[in-house]
């Protein structure tokens, strides 16, 4: 009985210690984010994907599964924070991606419009 009281006591007061680090976390993921470098649209597996960062410069003569309204923000892939211009993309690992971007890989995150 006595164990389990005090293994209750360690579990809250982790947990609070946890909660109270939570959002120094947050900070230094969001910091640790924008010190990520851009994709360059030149890299090598951009231009395999068809990277753009504006997807206003994709040609859909050139790239025939690009649909109007595709782009970055509402794709799949695209992770971080919301609303940033540049964010992390499941694909180009190290790297962050325009949200206003395209590639290939786009694939429409579900709940979102094009
Ligand atoms: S996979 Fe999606 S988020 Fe990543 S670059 Fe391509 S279109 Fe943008």
């Amino acid at each position: 009985m006595r164990n389990s009281r005090l293994d209750r006591r360690t579990l809250l007061k982790n947990a609070l210690v946890g909660l109270a680090a939570a959002p120094a976390v947050g900070l230094i993921r969001e910091s640790q984010a924008a010190e990520v470098p851009h994709l360059d649209e030149k890299d090598p597996l951009a231009v395999a994907m068809g990277y753009v960062s504006d997807a206003k410069k994709v040609e859909p003569t050139k790239q025939p599964q690009f649909k109007p309204g595709a782009h970055c923000a509402n794709c799949l892939q695209l992770t971080g924070k919301e609303g940033d211009e540049w964010r992390p993309c499941n694909i180009f690992v190290g790297k962050t991606v325009n949200a206003k971007g395209w590639c290939k890989v786009w694939v429409l995150k579900p709940g979102a419009k094009v």
